[in-house]
């Protein structure tokens, strides 16, 4: 008998919500029609999209017409990234530590349009480095691109403060919250945040659908980057993913509910692994402790690489680095970003976890871990 999944790999993405599922599956089959249409039953269709707009807007604080839906955080930080400009200002600043959808597109986009870009180090423990930002930030800037939550270390960053700083530059800023929105609150308002880009699949929703939340004092800076039948009052054009909508704004409904008591749950299960990993010998735990999510831990095992213990662990699911870059075997630039050798940071794992994990799974899991970093070592 195989055993069954442990699945600690929640930063990559969740299982979709079982009431998740059931409030899309009519929107497959008897709401089949388009929202864009002007019969009955698209009209019908198209009011439980406002309905569900109006959900998603409302749970990170923003209103209805300040929210476009796209196909996930890639496409909200292409569209913000790409689509921004006051005619005047040139210059974008990013953090080392982002994830590759905000470095590679603010990268790729300031070659193509001659812009001057910053990509700052941070500190050793992952929060911004307050010097090099103050240093960076002119009144040549445009846009600032910081993340809230770390995907690979779960480190938190103050936004409020940094929006402060953007701000009285004249400068915008844009958050990629992707690994926040359904976990922790968060109100683009308290926050300070002129673009924010979240995406479903990572808060127990579908997959292929996400927003961006664009504020009203920047809606007149974005030209759209996806042209075409006008949809979303021509901010992002193609016809709405009904399922994929009405499913992420039950998603945040549940979130909204539930928010405290998981936070509660997964933290104490994170407290139990993390110490019972740091048990181990020449172990630490990567990035901040105090400034953190309740649901990750990046642990280094000195000596121990982590391609090789993925392979073993097997029906663990663990991860090194972002899902995104675990097919490669280079370095993770978050943890080179925080100061780790190339070696350091092979022989890191990222745990994150979530509402389906359960203590028993936890001492399954840190058993099997503690067994192959003896058996690794001695080899
Ligand atoms: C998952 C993730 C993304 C990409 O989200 P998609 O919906 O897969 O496009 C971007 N940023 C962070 C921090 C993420 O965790």
């Amino acid at each position: 008998m195989t055993p069954p999944t442990i699945y600690l790999d929640y930063n990559a993405t969740t299982r979709l919500d079982e009431e998740v599922l059931q409030a899309m599956l009519p929107f497959f089959t008897e709401y089949y029609q388009n929202p864009g249409s002007s019969h009955l039953a698209g009209l019908t269709v198209n009011e439980l999209i406002e309905n569900a707009c109006w959900q998603v807007a409302d749970f990170i604080g923003g209103k209805p017409d300040e929210m476009v839906f796209t196909s996930g955080a890639t496409e909200s930080i292409n569209l913000a990234v790409r689509g921004i400009s006051n005619g005047k200002r040139d210059h974008l600043i990013t953090l080392c530590t982002e994830h590759k959808a905000v470095l590679d597109t603010v990268t790729d986009h300031a070659v193509k349009n001659n812009l001057a870009c910053s990509i700052l180090p941070v500190q050793n423990d992952g929060l911004i480095d307050w010097e090099r930002f103050e240093e960076a930030i002119t009144d040549q800037t445009l846009l600032v691109s910081i993340m809230l939550v770390n995907n690979e270390t779960g480190t938190i960053q103050n936004i409020k403060k940094i929006s402060e700083m953007v701000h009285a530059k004249g400068a915008f800023l844009l958050c990629d919250a992707t690994q926040a929105v359904g976990k922790i609150p968060v109100d683009v308002h308290e926050l300070g945040i002129d673009l924010m880009a979240f995406s479903a699949h990572k808060f127990y929703g579908p997959k292929g659908v996400g927003g961006l939340y664009i504020s009203k004092s920047v809606r007149k800076y974005l030209e759209a980057q996806i042209t075409g039948g006008g949809q979303q009052k021509n901010r992002r054009s193609g016809t709405l993913n009904v399922p994929g909508i009405i499913g992420m704004a039950k998603a945040c409904e549940i979130a909204n509910k539930r928010m405290d008591h998981d936070a509660t749950y997964v933290k104490s299960l994170r407290g139990h692994l993390e110490n019972k990993l740091l048990e181990i010998e020449g172990t630490a735990v990567n990035g901040s402790v105090e400034h953190r999510i309740f649901n990750t831990s990046n642990i280094l095992f000195k000596n121990v690489f982590s391609e090789q213990m993925i392979l073993s662990l097997q029906h663990i699911s663990v991860s090194s680095g972002s899902a995104c870059s675990s097919v490669t075997t280079e370095p993770s630039h978050v943890l080179k970003g925080l100061g780790l050798n190339d070696e350091d940071a092979l022989c890191s794992l990222r745990f994150s976890l979530g509402k389906g994990n359960t203590k028993e799974e936890i001492d399954v899991a840190v058993q099997r871990i503690s067994g192959l970093v003896t058996q690794f070592r001695k080899e």
